[in-house]
């Protein structure tokens, strides 16, 4: 219960407003529009809505609702209001607000919080202020116990991989004074651009420099969706995206109900966070690759690097006092390394399945049937339009027991591009592995997304794969498989869903795919073990339910997509970060199990940065 005092004291949090769309400026519009005041007049029962002054609200959410239930599409938003600023400006408004009482749904009262701003600042404050302790489980960043004195010497940390979780632990150590080396086995942005067009346009695929390695990690050439699944409004999150505006994002990210950047605004994005940190002394090693890790009495005291551009194993070491291990789920390399340091690596559960792709505008005519025409190649008043599906084979119920012998599997959607393009992903030339990307129009012609099943150490052991790396083994043969049936030169194996769901190959034609290195008709059922492919083919029955006209033959299958999370994890201390194996190494990021996406892999990159600084005794240094 709030007591009068208190209600005209921090904000009022007005949500699920809801604004048609022929009344709505559009997606891109994020200030407070006339439809929008009226809206909140209702909610506050204030009967002149022309007389609230916009000033007095912002926008903290704005998304776009398409759903079937709803009888027509609208535009959501979620507003604070600034009580002390709309009194003032409309004193009258003073009695209604006084009778305001919290809603669950659309009224909450805020008090006003310590609002963090990017990471730099964050760090900035710790140092200037105090201690810091920081707690996953509060979500906060929380300040204590007073200033110390700067430390002597700058602790050395090497950072491997310079993807979300490598560059936000980069930034926080560098920030707090570490002299941080980053090394990363692939390129620049620069030339990882014109080494993927090679890829593209000569098929050749640098194993060092692709789609999966090189600067900004597997998600620069991607859809950049920055979605997540953490809590999108916790401030760690919010750290992470105004840290992405401070480098050049577009503002509109933080509002955004789905929020996405697309190659083309990545690769300015990570050209800044470089000078950023170079600015900060940090030494960038690009092409330099991590092949050992340089252990004593049970620590990690350094690496050992080679040049992965020219490959030349110059066998390079480099002392320090803490590695950061980022090194993202594609680095299997890495992962067969540290067991045979015996180091503890655990099989975990993740998904696998194929990339189906529709026109672009039979997705929109599914979502929004009449508003389909508002799309316009991600220049209209909607955004292009999206789906996301789950299903559970054998029991949509999930609290309903298995019989024995049966296991419960999710086959869901996942990383799905609108207006975007399928891409691969392989980091070897006899595997394929696919995933998409999109640029921040979304204006291609199709529509992407994996479609896939969970599979767990049981489906391992299926195919006689055991120990710490069986998930990496599962993985392989699927991608192999792939390459097989493609016939080579990285030709990707397709098959049309309607075909796929009656197990036949009928013709040699397909539709058209915006997979650019060339696609074949092959039998895609006949790839993965039947619980795979009837649970996909059982998912995609019950995904048409949902959106009428899924199944199509227009909609085309690709194999395979086997990189949706890591296949292992690397336990750590869930407060220091460190390995539990092995002292002075932090796993950090989707490589070591702990994130999955853009922005979660940031995060936690971010939470180690904190973790290692304050076991090197950073924060005790001064700016
Ligand atoms: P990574 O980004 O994988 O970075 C690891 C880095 O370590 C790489 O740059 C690699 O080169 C480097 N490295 C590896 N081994 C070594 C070594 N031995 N020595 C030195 N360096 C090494 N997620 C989203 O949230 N939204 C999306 O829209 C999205 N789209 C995607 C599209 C594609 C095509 C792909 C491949 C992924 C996409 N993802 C997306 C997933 C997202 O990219 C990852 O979840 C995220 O990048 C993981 O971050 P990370 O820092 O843990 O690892």
């Amino acid at each position: 219960k709030i007591d009068e005092a208190e209600k005209f004291e921090g904000c009022w949090r007005l949500s699920n407003l809801k604004v048609s769309v022929d009344r709505d400026p559009g997606k891109d519009f994020l200030g407070v529009s006339e439809a929008l005041l009226e809206e909140i007049a209702e909610v506050l029962e204030f009967p002149v809505a022309s007389m609230l002054p916009p000033e007095a609200f912002s926008v903290v959410r704005k998304s776009f609702d398409a759903r079937k239930l709803l009888k027509e599409p609208k535009f959501v938003y979620t507003v604070d209001m600034n009580v002390n600023k709309l009194m003032d400006l409309v004193p009258r408004t003073r009695g209604f607000i006084s009778d305001l009482e919290p809603k669950v749904g659309q009224l909450e009262h805020m008090s006003y919080e310590r609002v963090f701003g990017d990471i730099t600042s964050i760090v900035h404050d710790c140092r200037r202020i105090s201690d810091v302790a920081v707690s996953r489980e509060s979500e906060h960043i929380q300040l204590s116990e007073p200033y110390k004195y700067p430390a002597t010497k700058k602790p050395k940390v090497a950072v491997v991989g310079s993807g979300p979780s490598g560059l936000f632990a980069t930034l926080v150590l560098a920030e707090f004074g570490a002299d941080v080396t980053l090394i990363e086995r692939g390129q620049a942005v620069e030339q990882r651009g014109r080494d993927i067009g090679a890829l593209v346009v000569r098929r050749l695929l640098q194993l060092e420099s692709n789609f999966c390695f090189g600067e900004g990690g597997a998600g620069t050439w991607s859809d950049g969706k920055l979605v997540t699944r953490i809590g999108r409004n916790s401030s760690s999150v919010l750290a992470v995206l105004k840290t992405l505006v401070h480098f050049g994002a577009p503002k509109n990210i933080l509002v955004d109900g789905k929020p996405h950047l697309g190659t083309d605004k990545l690769v300015p994005l990570l050209r800044n966070f470089r000078k950023h940190l170079q600015g900060l002394g940090v030494t960038i090693k690009f092409g330099t690759r991590v092949d050992d890790l340089l252990v004593e009495n049970g620590s990690v005291v350094g690496v050992k690097v080679s040049d992965s551009r020219n490959n030349l194993i110059s066998s390079q070491q480099l002392g320090c006092d803490a590695v950061v291990l980022a090194v993202g789920h594609s680095a299997r390399d890495i992962y067969q390394m540290l067991v045979s340091h015996d180091m503890n690596l655990v099989p975990k559960e993740f998904a696998v399945g194929l990339r189906i792709e529709h026109p672009q505008e039979l997705i929109n005519n599914i979502q929004y049937s009449g508003l389909a025409t508002e799309v316009r190649s991600g220049r209209g008043k909607v955004p292009v339009a999206d789906y996301k599906v789950v299903k559970y084979i054998n029991g949509d119920d999930v609290d309903t027991p298995l019989s024995p012998g049966t296991m419960r599997r999710s086959c869901y959607s996942f990383c799905m591009c609108p207006g975007g393009q399928v891409v691969l992903t392989s980091t070897n030339p006899s595997e394929i592995c696919v995933n998409g990307m999109s640029f921040s129009q979304r204006a291609s012609k199709w529509a992407n997304a994996a479609l896939v099943v969970t599979v767990s150490s049981k489906d391992f052991d299926s195919l006689n794969f055991y120990g710490p790396l069986a998930g990496v083994e599962f993985q392989r043969e699927f991608e192999r498989r792939a390459a097989t049936m493609g016939g080579g030169n990285f030709v990707v194996p397709v098959q049309t869903v309607t075909d796929f769901l009656e197990n036949k190959l009928s013709g040699v034609s397909v539709p058209p795919s915006s997979y650019r290195m060339g696609v074949k008709n092959a039998s895609l059922h006949d790839l993965f073990p039947s619980y795979i492919t009837e649970a996909l083919q059982n998912s995609i029955s019950m995904f048409d339910k949902e959106l009428p006209g899924f199944i199509s033959s227009n909609a085309l299958l690709h194999g395979v997509e086997t990189r949706t999370s890591s296949p292992i994890q690397i336990p750590r201390c869930t407060d220091t970060y460190e390995s539990t194996s092995l002292k002075g190494l932090y796993p950090v990021g989707e490589g070591a199990g702990y994130a999955g996406g853009i922005v979660s892999a940031a995060v936690d990159g971010m939470y180690a940065g904190f973790a290692v600084a304050k076991k090197l005794n950073l924060f005790q240094g001064s700016i």
